[in-house]
């Protein structure tokens, strides 16, 4: 193997180890995949207190957004796979034209064999035992490699993989950015990686070393339009629950948001509403909340401190918040307008608690805005007439929800993903079982004289006929 694997020689041995359980577990029954995907749930229903602590660790996650954000939506996920693996791993036959009489044919899901599962820091339990769960279903072995900035939660699910699983079946190599490049040497048959678009490419060129598909869930600015006849009060409080929820660092939070410019008071006032709502019904102070979490580090609280300065410097308003408390990491919840173009806040994926709110005058100026930049992971529409569907129509993002917002997010038969910058191919629910798997199409011809024998040299009226036919008519 090349230079780094030298480095990381145990890397090298356990993916050999993979692959030759991912070879045995080509065959694996229902029950096998079951068994696997109800041992992770077990472990995590009688550890639900240990992942709270590691993520208030972490970054001061409060434990019922840890519960909803985190445990829950895996346990849905393995739930939903149990009740559905059956009908997802059985072979569909499909229907045979005209041109292939005689012949029958079916559609084999196989495992595709080993996968390599690269999670990020912002839903660090979630967002590397969810895809786990898929690549278990699928049947196939893993090898995870969790965030270096979640110590806490990176190494219970080092814990847990190593006290449920045989290093050759399941894997957790924890470290920074050196192991996962270490790791992107192997010949991987998938890759699933969550995190940036800037690092999701990496993954990509070293995918292509190999040409290992991958599945890429990566980032960027999702917007929230608020049109002319949206219910303002209503749309406020969904907007500052999925911004703010884990300090406004979740993929899919509404980034900055489009207002019409008749709801652009009413809507400021509203939300400024809806976040002491949330975080100060006492008045005591958002900084003293425990349902806020912290910034995840010193370099991404510098980071989106500067987004703000950068904007106030170039003339943007504070409507709200912009206050911070270094040593704690804390960050309030923050409204900005008056933004303008040459800002990085309009640029930058914010990820973090501060919300630009820019008014517009017609849908189409929405529609050239958004078209203009990179294609987001999630678009919101709040509206109660039929002005979203032009927007529908026009832009493409990921993925839309309509007057509300990153709950889709939980809904398992809606695949996850972004397009272009935002990510390829999807997850969650049949979806990510079809993302670990490869779908074989199986041909079976009859014996003896079939239509295409008819096709052999040498070639005759009869061979020139029959081409003639499928052409015209086939
Ligand atoms: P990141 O891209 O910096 O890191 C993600 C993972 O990649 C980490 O495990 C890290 O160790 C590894 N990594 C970093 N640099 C690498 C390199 N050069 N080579 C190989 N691996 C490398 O992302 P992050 O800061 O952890 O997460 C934030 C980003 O993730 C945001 O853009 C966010 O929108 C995105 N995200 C997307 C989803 C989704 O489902 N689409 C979910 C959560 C986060």
């Amino acid at each position: 193997m090349k230079t780094l694997l030298k480095e990381f020689s145990d890397i090298y041995e356990i993916f050999d180890l993979q692959r030759f359980t991912a070879n045995q577990w080509r065959t694996s029954t229902k029950k096998e995949r079951s068994d696997r995907i109800q041992k992770l749930e077990n472990w995590i229903s009688s550890h639900r207190k240990e992942i709270q602590n590691a993520l208030w660790e972490d970054f001061k996650k409060p434990p019922l957004e840890t519960d909803f954000s985190e445990i829950y939506p895996v346990t849905s996920e393995i739930n939903h796979n149990l009740k559905n693996l059956g009908k997802w791993m059985k072979a569909k036959s499909v229907s045979t034209p005209v041109n292939m009489l005689g012949t029958k044919s079916i559609i084999i899901p196989e495992p595709k064999g080993t996968s390599l599962i690269i999670s990020p820091w912002n839903y660090p339990f979630n967002l590397a035992i969810g895809p786990l769960v898929s690549a278990l279903a699928a049947g196939c072995t893993a090898i995870i490699k969790p965030s270096e900035l979640t110590s806490a939660t990176s190494a219970l699910i080092e814990k847990m993989i190593g006290e449920l699983f045989k290093p050759e079946e399941v894997c957790v190599m924890n470290g920074g950015v050196e192991v996962a490049q270490a790791l992107l040497e192997l010949p991987f048959d998938h890759i699933f990686f969550t995190g940036s678009p800037k690092v999701g490419k990496i993954v990509m060129e070293n995918a292509s070393k190999n040409l290992s598909s991958v599945t890429l869930e990566l980032g960027g600015k999702s917007p929230t339009i608020i049109t002319k006849s949206a219910n303002v009060s209503d749309a406020a409080r969904k907007i500052a629950f999925g911004k703010f929820v884990n300090c406004g660092q979740t993929c899919v939070a509404p980034d900055y948001i489009l207002v019409h410019k008749d709801q652009y008071e009413p809507l400021i006032a509203e939300l400024k509403l809806a976040i002491r709502d949330m975080y100060d019904p006492n008045h005591k102070g958002i900084e003293n909340s425990k349902d806020l979490a912290r910034i995840i580090d010193p370099r991404h609280f510098a980071r989106i401190k500067g987004l703000l300065q950068d904007a106030l410097e170039k003339g943007a308003k504070l409507e709200f918040g912009g206050g911070s408390v270094e040593n704690e990491r804390y960050l309030e919840p923050t409204i900005v307008t008056g933004i303008k173009s040459d800002m990085e806040i309009f640029e930058e994926e914010i990820f973090g608690p501060i919300l630009p709110i820019i008014p517009f005058d017609t849908i189409q100026e929405c529609i050239t805005l958004i078209n203009s930049k990179p294609k987001p992971l999630a678009l919101y529409i709040f509206d109660q007439e039929k002005e979203h569907q032009e927007i529908l129509q026009k832009t493409s993002s990921g993925n839309v929800v309509i007057n509300d917002c990153v709950l889709h997010f939980l809904h398992q038969n809606i695949p996850f993903g972004g397009v272009g910058n935002s990510g390829l191919g999807k997850t969650h629910g049949h979806a990510g079982f079809l993302a670990f798997t490869h779908e074989k199409g199986v041909l079976k011809q009859r014996i003896g004289l079939n239509n295409v024998s008819l096709l052999r040299p040498p070639y005759g009226n009869v061979a020139k006929k029959i081409v003639d036919s499928l052409i015209k008519w086939l």
